[in-house]
């Protein structure tokens, strides 16, 4: 939640001052150390426990002031940009609707989104889209939402909007969306895969759990020890205890993505998992170093698309107000 950028310089007429004002806001992707599931509860929800860790693969949002509401996007290459909804099911759109409601004021602002989070990844990208949207409008309509204001309104919006905005690593209870910032020794670096084939509906995922666990427990699995392993720095005790109630449900639905995980590790990574519900896949490296050869060793078996991101990095930040 960095809001530090100030406006530009005051008293200077230049060609960028006749344009309308505009608020330039980054937002990470989450990769989850630990997700425990329970058993759906009477709402339909899962109780979670989990750590998020939000790593360097980012969105772009600019918000700039318009008489009407328009979102338009755009991606890497390996993003399908045309699996994001256009109009009010865009979660750029509901963001606008909900902190504009709140303030008493038109829904309306011109929105440019680029995008590096795969959709439907399992890496939170229409969160971390959610969350930029909050700040970018909190500072362009001069609102000074408190915090804790901003972060109910996350988690109307999404379980993991609440994390997207402040980053870092963070356990998260409830649905995910309670969340309390951990200690952590970090860095750590992760080689991350999207998935060619397309992205994974998390509500699908979570039925296949449903059917495949249905004498879960009603409490999810701990996440004390990943808690513990984050606080030693040491990428062998982490990867050790890297757990992913979701990864049998993500696998059963794409078992390509066994081979994958197991291609990773052939290639040096000390773990991989599946990124939350997937099926982007994440692989845990002892260095910089030892990312890079991951990846190139992921690259040279004929994956195309491999990243090598940091992780913990902030949540959604203000680079520039124009
Ligand atoms: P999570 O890990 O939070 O469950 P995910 O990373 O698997 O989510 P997202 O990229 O957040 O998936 O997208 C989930 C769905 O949300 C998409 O399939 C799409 O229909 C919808 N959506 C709405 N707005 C956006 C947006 N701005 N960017 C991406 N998807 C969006």
């Amino acid at each position: 939640m960095g809001r530090e950028p100030a406006r530009g310089r005051p008293g200077m007429v230049t060609p960028k001052d006749r344009r309308p004002p505009s608020v330039d806001v980054r937002a990470s992707a989450k990769i989850n150390l630990h997700l425990g599931v329970g058993a759906a509860r009477d709402d339909g929800f899962h109780p979670l426990e989990t750590v998020y860790q939000a790593i360097g693969l980012h969105d772009e949002l600019v918000a700039t002031e318009a008489d009407a509401l328009r979102v338009v996007t755009h991606g890497a290459a390996y993003v399908d940009v045309d699996a994001v909804p256009a109009g009010a099911d865009n979660i750029v759109a509901r963001a606008t609707a909900l902190l504009a409601t709140r303030l008493d004021r038109a829904a309306v602002a011109d929105f440019l989104v680029h995008k590096e989070i795969p959709v439907a990844g399992g890496m939170a990208g229409g969160s971390a889209d959610a969350a930029a949207a909050l700040l970018a409008l909190d500072r362009l309509w001069d609102a000074q939402t408190p915090d804790d204001e901003l972060l109910a309104m996350a988690a109307e919006l999404g379980s993991d909007v609440p994390f997207a905005l402040i980053g870092g690593t963070a356990l998260g209870t409830g649905r995910g969306e309670v969340v309390t910032p951990v200690a952590d020794s970090g860095p750590w670096w992760w080689v991350v895969v999207p998935s060619a084939a397309g992205g994974l509906s998390t509500p699908a995922v979570y039925r296949r759990f449903d059917e495949m666990f249905p004498g879960a427990d009603a409490q999810p699995a701990p996440a004390d020890r990943l808690v513990e392993a984050l606080a030693t720095g040491d990428p062998q005790r982490l990867g050790a205890v890297l757990h992913n109630d979701l990864q049998e449900p993500a696998l059963d639905l794409r078992p390509d993505l066994a081979d994958l995980l197991d291609r990773g590790e052939t290639e040096g990574a000390v773990r991989g998992l599946v990124s939350g519900s997937g099926p982007t896949c994440v692989f845990l490296a002892e260095s910089p170093t030892a990312a890079h050869a991951v990846a190139a060793g992921l690259r040279g078996g004929g994956q195309e698309v491999v990243l090598v991101a940091a992780g913990p990095v902030p949540g959604a930040q203000v680079v520039e107000v124009g």
